[in-house]
């Protein structure tokens, strides 16, 4: 039986571990053919070394598939569109881009230096423009020459962290949040060449998350395993998903589920006083819905 994916091109950025190494295997169960991109530094995202890249495509030349190593850092500008040419180069088109790569640098906002606001924000939301900008500006020379649409895919990674906000991560939260609005703006922009862009708030107990949320019992590996969150991001990437666009997915062991955008809440009629303000505010507050936990539901 075919694949979900059958013959699809794929990148997956940070493919080499966690949650991208998954992405990379089940889209090669599913039939596609992947680059996987790896820095292969550290948590915070310091060295450089292939080998994690390398040991991932070697699991899926075990398996029969078809894959090739990519070495680079996703917020580099050229070397972000050296990964969209290697893809091309290596199987002909591009279908696919999983936008996973991440780092952390959690540190209260008193006490966060610039350079680890900096260094999240780079990674995370120029690490998704990047790839993303060259990855539709391909799909666009495509559209045009053919007058079809091409099928594209865009998969991007955001967090419960950003879009339901976590104590300690202002700099991730930021990114994060950053990158579920670019999800709904460039779904808009790309639809029109038959590319889709979505974006995953994934939960997996990763290299990322081991050390946060207590000690590891067998429970947290089982609903932890990013065998969880595999699943949506292959069927986002295959065909079937052309009529999903600008949404955002959680998945993990305990949820599968759509989070929902920012939506207009209660009203007044605008004043120019601020001095009338006060009960209108309380009037509307009254009426709004609270912000959701990092559960997804109200605070209470
Ligand atoms: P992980 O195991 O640390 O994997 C992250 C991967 O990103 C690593 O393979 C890393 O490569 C790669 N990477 C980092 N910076 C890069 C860069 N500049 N260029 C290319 N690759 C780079 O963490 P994970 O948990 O699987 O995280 C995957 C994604 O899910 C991240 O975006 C993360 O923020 C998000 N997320 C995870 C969770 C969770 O519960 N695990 C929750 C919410 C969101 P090297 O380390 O080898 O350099």
């Amino acid at each position: 039986m075919a694949g979900l994916c059958e013959g699809r091109v794929a990148i997956v950025t940070g493919g080499g571990r966690g949650i991208g190494r998954e992405y990379c295997l089940m889209l090669a169960e599913e039939g596609a053919k992947v680059v996987v991109n790896d820095l292969g530094g550290a948590r915070d995202g310091v060295g450089a070394d292939l080998g994690p890249a390398d040991e991932v495509v070697n699991e899926i030349k075990a398996m029969g598939g078809e894959a090739v190593a990519n070495g680079a850092d996703v917020s580099d500008w050229d070397q972000a569109k050296g990964m969209i040419d290697q893809a091309v180069q290596a199987f002909g088109k591009l279908d696919v881009l999983i936008n996973n790569a991440g780092i952390l640098r959690d540190r209260m906002l008193v006490n966060m230096t610039e350079a680890e606001w900096d260094a999240v924000i780079k990674v995370h939301l120029k690490g998704t423009f990047a790839p993303a900008h060259h990855a539709a500006a391909y799909w666009r020379d495509r559209n045009k020459a053919t007058g079809e649409l091409v099928g594209g895919r865009i998969i991007n990674t955001s967090s419960v962290s950003g879009i339901y906000g976590n104590i300690g991560q202002t700099n991730y939260g930021a990114a994060k949040m950053g990158i579920a609005g670019f999800t709904i703006i460039a779904a808009r922009e790309l639809r029109r060449y038959g590319v889709t862009v979505n974006a995953i708030a994934p939960g997996a107990l990763t290299r990322l998350t081991e050390d946060l949320g207590g000690p590891i019992t067998e429970e947290r590996k089982r609903s932890g395993d990013p065998k969880w969150v595999a699943p949506i991001a292959v069927w986002l990437a295959s065909e079937e998903s052309a009529e999903v666009t600008g949404r955002m997915f959680e998945a993990s062991g305990g949820t599968l589920a759509i989070a929902e955008g920012w939506h207009r809440g209660p009203t007044a009629e605008p004043v120019q006083d601020p001095n009338l303000l006060g009960p209108i505010v309380a009037e509307m507050m009254s009426k709004a819905r609270k912000n959701a936990g990092m559960n997804g539901q109200d605070l209470d």
